[in-house]
């Protein structure tokens, strides 16, 4: 292997154990587990050798925000993992497996869903994170019947006041959250925010808190049961702000993978 490769992947194994012990430390300032906290690899800015050097580690939660950059990733790793576990078996009998391997990655959706990209996205991830209408949700519930399946997805709230950005605007999430729990084909795990203004903590930690506000008002009015408990939130930039005011997902790029894009 190439050295500037090699050093690549040693830096990535530093910002992953760097970003691992911010988050907890994060978690234990909040009076919470650690392993309480899921941290979604967003690999928009990766290069594949990343990704796969990531899940070699036994990081399991991977992120996109693009529909055909998913698509293209879940190919890749697949072939990868199928690759992995057909080696594993052949060494089966001289005990060589990797035991850090999972047997499986989940692939988070987490940038705006367009309703025409439903059925390219369903299949292969684990939770959508950005529902921002109740078309959006319909259309979703409807394919989901279709596959007799059942979709686990986030809210996305727009926290920040501004109409340009995607999202449900605070005051409709209760109504919305209320309308997908009707739906069966369809299980509302949660909510999920992004800071108006990543370099502004003062301004990313209100908005923060507004989210959890929302989360434990669904909450409390017992919307959709136990299984919603999940409040994706925070980034690079903020994510320790976003655990501290409750955040139990976290959506990090830059500080694992650098700032270019791939
Ligand atoms: C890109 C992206 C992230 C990660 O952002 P970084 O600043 O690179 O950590 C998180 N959430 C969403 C929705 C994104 O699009």
């Amino acid at each position: 292997m190439p050295s500037t490769q090699t050093s690549a992947l040693h830096q990535l194994r530093d910002s992953y154990h760097r970003v691992t012990d911010q988050i907890a430390e994060a978690a234990l300032r909040s009076g919470r587990q650690p392993d309480n906290i899921i941290m979604i690899a967003v690999t928009k800015t990766a290069s594949p050798d990343q990704i796969r050097a990531l899940v070699e580690m036994g990081h399991v939660d991977l992120g996109e925000n693009r529909v055909q950059q998913l698509v293209q990733r879940v190919a890749v790793l697949d072939e990868f993992l199928s690759r992995r576990r057909t080696l594993a078996g052949a060494a089966k009998k001289s005990h060589a497996g990797d035991p850090d391997m999972p047997a499986h990655v989940r692939w988070h959706m987490i940038g705006h869903l367009q309703r025409n990209k439903i059925k390219q996205v369903v299949p292969h991830v684990r939770l959508i994170h950005s529902i921002d209408s109740l078309r959006l949700a319909e259309d979703l519930h409807a394919f989901a019947a279709r596959l007799d399946l059942t979709v686990e997805l986030l809210v996305q709230v727009n926290v920040t006041g501004n109409p340009g950005r995607h999202g449900v605007a605070g005051p409709a999430v209760l109504h919305l959250a209320e309308q997908i729990d009707s739906m069966v084909h369809l299980k509302l795990r949660g909510l999920m925010c992004m800071a108006s203004d990543v370099d502004d903590p003062e301004q990313a930690r209100s908005n923060f808190a507004r989210t959890a506000d929302l989360f434990h008002e669904i909450n409390s009015a017992k919307v959709a049961g136990s299984a919603c408990n999940i409040l994706s939130m925070g980034m690079s930039n903020d994510f320790t702000d976003a655990i501290e005011q409750g955040a139990n997902m976290v959506r990090i790029g830059r500080a694992l993978f650098g700032d270019d894009e791939a």
